[in-house]
């Protein structure tokens, strides 16, 4: 009598129990990572998809030269698989510390779980002959805001899904996969952002800091000068005055800030030039809007269009 309902329980039990293990080992699977910057985590999400659990230290408007170091970020950085950086020493200041203290093996220097993401991408402005410390107090290696231009997102994005592929080699082809299919939506939407910017080539802007370097080589822009007297320095009245006659001068018309920055010299510097102040997104989540790689050049395309109009 009971024998049928007993199999119908014990089959049902049986599916319950290894959809239950099926899922643990899905997320029992997923590659713990943790990036420096939200730029980062922003590509590794796109490559690792479902497969990785992604968290960035430092936050899309904080001043990535400068992160406080919570104790929370050890615990992260402790159970990571993987740590990213952008490296060329842009979080020399905070990060070799948490590193060491992490007590994790895996992701110190060197390590099999460290990975490097300016080995990949086009670094400009690398310096040549002795560096020293009257260069500026950042940037020794050349300039690391490389993940402005999309051709250095994609080549990161790349990077990082080769090394996905290395540390969970099952999953090797799906992390290939994705990044082909990254790589598909951002060519198109690469053509997109360039006929955007196309009418715009050669005009002349002035940033904050030079975070804005490989992005104006993408879309053809010319930086003349930033409001920083060398990376790293905050202004100086010399320095201003002199980055007002250059503007002048040059006629240009546009001064970019940084989310970071107080803006009380780039308002002097456009209230004596006539140049617009506008504070661009060097970083993805320097507005809550701004959620992925592709958004964030939305968001500084359309904030550039409207104030070169
Ligand atoms: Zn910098």
């Amino acid at each position: 009598m009971n024998r049928i309902p007993n199999r119908f329980c014990l089959r049902t039990l049986t599916i319950v129990l290894s959809l239950w293990s099926v899922s643990l080992s899905a997320a029992a699977k997923k590659l713990n990572l943790v990036t420096s910057t939200t730029d980062l985590a922003a590509l590794a999400q796109e490559v690792g998809g479902d497969r990785v659990s992604v968290e960035a230290i430092a936050k899309g408007y904080q001043d990535p030269h400068f992160v406080e170091a919570k104790p929370s970020f050890l615990l992260k950085l402790r159970q990571a698989d993987l740590l990213i950086t952008v490296g060329l020493q842009l979080e020399i200041g905070w990060l070799p510390p948490l590193i060491n203290q992490s007590g994790n093996p895996r992701i110190q220097i060197g390590g099999a779980g460290y990975l490097d993401a300016s080995q990949f991408a086009e670094i400009l402005e690398i310096p040549t002959g002795v560096v020293t410390r009257a260069m500026g107090d950042v940037h020794p290696l050349g300039n690391p805001h490389y993940w402005l231009d999309p051709d250095n997102g994609r080549r990161v994005a790349r990077g990082i899904a080769g090394k996905l592929g290395e540390l969970d080699p099952p999953d090797s082809a799906y992390f290939k996969q994705r990044f082909e299919d990254f790589d598909k939506r951002l060519t198109a939407a690469e053509q997109k952002w360039d006929a955007e910017m196309a009418p715009y080539r050669g005009r002349k802007i002035v940033t904050y800091h030079n975070s804005a370097t490989n992005f104006a080589k993408h879309f053809h822009l010319d930086v003349i000068g930033y409001v920083e007297p060398r990376p790293g320095i905050p202004p100086t009245p010399s320095h201003t005055i002199e980055l007002v006659g250059l503007m002048k001068r040059e006629n240009c018309k546009l001064v970019l800030v940084e989310p970071y920055f107080d803006l009380k010299t780039p308002q002097s510097v456009g209230a004596s030039t006539g140049a617009k102040v506008v504070v661009y997104l060097p970083s993805v989540g320097g507005e809550k809007q701004v959620t992925n790689y592709f958004e964030l050049f939305d968001y500084d395309i359309e904030l550039l269009k409207k104030a070169f109009q």
